[in-house]
């Protein structure tokens, strides 16, 4: 039986034509995020396939770090960072990956551990090269990913096929 917290809380994601460039439709969460009970409700669904198996939270920059901290602190379990270049003081590991136009890079620190079990968390899901890089970042580290959870997938985007497995709460 679909929760009906949930698709409320789908309803209150904001959609913004043309930012942050033309042609973009950017999609806000902080109508969401702004919703005790949707924000709530979210976070559950967020958890659930992962409940028991994930020993922290990989948040990415800079939105999957207002999700990734509720999450954390709702399965009892830490989170580290995955930032943009330059952003952290002392990163142990860094990964390159090709954005439309250019490339990025995203770093985290060595409290990423041989042998942790990670559960990455980002909001959208677009082409998947931001999960993707985190992927390499916390292989390059020895973590490994037990899961991938996202607030929304741009289906028409293809990232499920660069990502492989991940859970989405909301499709569009
Ligand atoms: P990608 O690497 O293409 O899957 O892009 C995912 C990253 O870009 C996520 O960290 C999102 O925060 C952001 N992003 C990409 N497209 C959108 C969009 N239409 N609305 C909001 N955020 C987006």
């Amino acid at each position: 039986m679909p929760d009906d917290r949930l698709i409320r809380a789908e309803g209150l994601i904001r959609s913004i034509p043309d930012y942050p460039e033309p042609g973009v439709l950017f999609r806000d969460i902080t109508p969401l995020l702004a919703d005790a009970d949707a924000l709530r409700a979210t976070i559950d669904a967020m958890i659930e396939p992962f409940a028991g198996t994930f020993d922290v939270v990989a948040g990415i920059e800079a939105r999957g770090f207002l999700l990734a901290g509720a999450v954390a602190i709702a399965a009892g379990v830490g989170l580290v960072p995955i930032r943009k270049a330059g952003k952290l003081p002392r990163p142990a590991a860094s990964v390159d990956y090709a954005l439309e136009y250019g490339t990025a890079t995203i770093e985290a620190h060595d409290d990423i551990r041989p042998g942790m079990r990670l559960l990455l968390v980002d909001d959208v899901l677009a082409t998947g090269g931001t999960l993707q890089a985190a992927h390499a970042l916390v292989a390059e580290l020895g973590g490994t990913v037990v899961g991938t959870s996202v607030l929304m997938e741009l289906d028409a985007l293809g990232g499920r096929a660069v990502v492989g497995d991940v859970h989405t709460v909301f499709g569009a």
